[in-house]
């Protein structure tokens, strides 16, 4: 069994619909621009990211 590491590469509120993508040269989340447009979402939304509790990096291969 082969055990492969999987980081999210971007992840999309579930509220708001902001999307961020992640940033490998600084490791941080950055605000996805789709057609010119930042995909902020709103300015107070507490953010639900799709990949919060369920996400699992881990993926195992049989
Ligand atoms: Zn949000």
């Amino acid at each position: 069994m082969t055990v492969e590491i999987v980081p999210p590469t971007e992840r999309a509120c579930t509220r708001c619909g902001r999307r961020d993508v992640w940033d490998a040269e600084t490791e941080n989340w950055v605000i996805e621009t789709v057609d010119g447009e930042r995909r902020v979402g709103r300015p107070h939304c507490v953010h639900e990211w799709d990949i919060n509790g369920s996400y699992n990096p881990v993926r195992r291969t049989a």
